[in-house]
């Protein structure tokens, strides 16, 4: 059901943007206070806020738009950019771009903005939220007392300190997890396809992914999710790592096969799973559209009942895509897609996603 639009907002006044030409933009998925201070950053042009994502209700409403600001909640396909004829930018407001069809905007000459680095620290901070959650049994801990037990039985939990993390990607998020971890006094292993000098200088040692998988007691995954990625942690490679180990995944859930984890964890192998993203994440947001006559987006029922499986296992714990979701990131989003929108209106690319 479409919550209905906040507010239009065209102003005719002169625009603080130096090419005069005005642009007809949408914003999707945006709360209030963004909506005040989107509209004191960007005038002289005619803006549409939405409370929620794109989707085929309100899609007539943008027709002839010029750019859509989203999050990552709505796939941009084919579907949606067919009914968006005049659209030349997407301005995501997030760090990953997988949920857009980047050859169909190539095609249609839509360029694609992005906001890299709004959230290192924060889904770094949520990283070692997980770590620390599952490796002090923070979660069954406080279970415990809510029903008003005291009893540490069963609540033992180990150290980080002296304890191998392996960062599998090294860019802006896992930087900032491994000057986290170099507090904690823990060794640092790395693996990327690009050698990043301030890691070597934070005490990272770079290894091949095999020898990462073996030799580390706590794996966090910090890629972005493409073809080259996808399922880099799967049926075959999981097996090799190291007994006892946990697994934390702040980036895309796409990058571990679900039965994969499943099995692992079932198995007592893995001690524990930390995961803010889960494959076909979407579906389980929308799942109730599996009771109406038609989903709404294909869906992997398979991957979406193990994704059940996942939540309810007690190594495992789970946090709703929220890693991002501190209020200091969310204006730095917010700050970055309005430069983003300003420097395509000034002929500019900044933040271009490479398409
Ligand atoms: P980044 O681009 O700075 O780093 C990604 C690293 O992955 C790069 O160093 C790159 O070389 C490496 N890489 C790419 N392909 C690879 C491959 N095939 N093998 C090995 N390494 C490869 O990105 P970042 O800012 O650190 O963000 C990482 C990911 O975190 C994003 O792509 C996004 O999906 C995710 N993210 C999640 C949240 C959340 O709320 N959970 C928020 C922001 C970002």
């Amino acid at each position: 059901m479409s919550r209905t639009i906040v507010l239009d907002h065209a102003q005719n006044a002169s625009s603080d943007i130096s090419n005069g030409t005005i642009m007809k933009i949408a914003f999707f998925d945006i709360e209030d206070w963004e909506v005040e201070h989107i509209k004191k950053n960007i005038k002289g042009h005619e803006l549409k806020f939405f409370k929620e994502s794109i989707s085929k209700n309100n899609i007539s409403l943008i027709k002839n738009y010029d750019a859509i600001a989203s999050f990552i909640y709505a796939k941009l396909d084919k579907k949606i950019l067919d009914r968006l004829p005049k659209l030349k930018l997407i301005a995501t407001m997030s760090t990953g771009y997988d949920h857009i069809d980047l050859k169909e905007c190539n095609k249609r000459k839509i360029m694609v903005c992005n906001v890299p680095y709004y959230g290192e620290n924060t889904v770094a901070e949520h990283t070692f939220a997980l770590i620390l959650a599952l490796s002090r049994k923070i979660y069954p801990s406080i279970q415990r007392t809510k029903m008003g037990l005291f009893d540490v039985n069963g609540l033992r939990g180990f150290d980080l300190k002296d304890k191998t993390i392996g960062l599998i990607g090294t860019g802006h998020i896992s930087f900032h997890v491994a000057r986290i971890a170099k507090g904690f006094e823990m060794k640092i292993i790395g693996y990327d396809i690009f050698k990043n000098k301030d890691m070597i200088k934070l005490g990272l040692k770079y290894v091949s992914l095999n020898e990462l998988l073996k030799k580390s007691d706590i794996i966090s995954l910090h890629l972005p999710l493409n073809k080259s990625t996808f399922h880099i942690i799967n049926s075959k490679n999981i097996k090799t790592l190291k007994n006892n180990s946990i697994i934390i995944n702040t980036a895309r859930g796409g990058l571990i096969e679900t039965s994969a984890l499943g099995k692992s964890l079932a198995s007592g192998k893995l001690l524990g799973a930390g995961l803010d993203v889960l494959e076909e994440e979407g579906c389980i947001k929308h799942e109730d559209e599996l009771l109406r006559k038609k989903f709404r987006k294909p869906c992997n029922i398979k991957t979406l009942l193990e994704n059940h499986v996942l939540m309810k296992l007690d190594n495992v714990i789970i946090t709703p895509h929220n890693a991002f979701n501190s209020q200091e990131a969310l204006q730095r989003i917010i700050d970055v897609t309005i430069e983003n929108i300003k420097a395509f209106h000034n002929g500019k690319t900044f933040n271009a996603v490479k398409q």
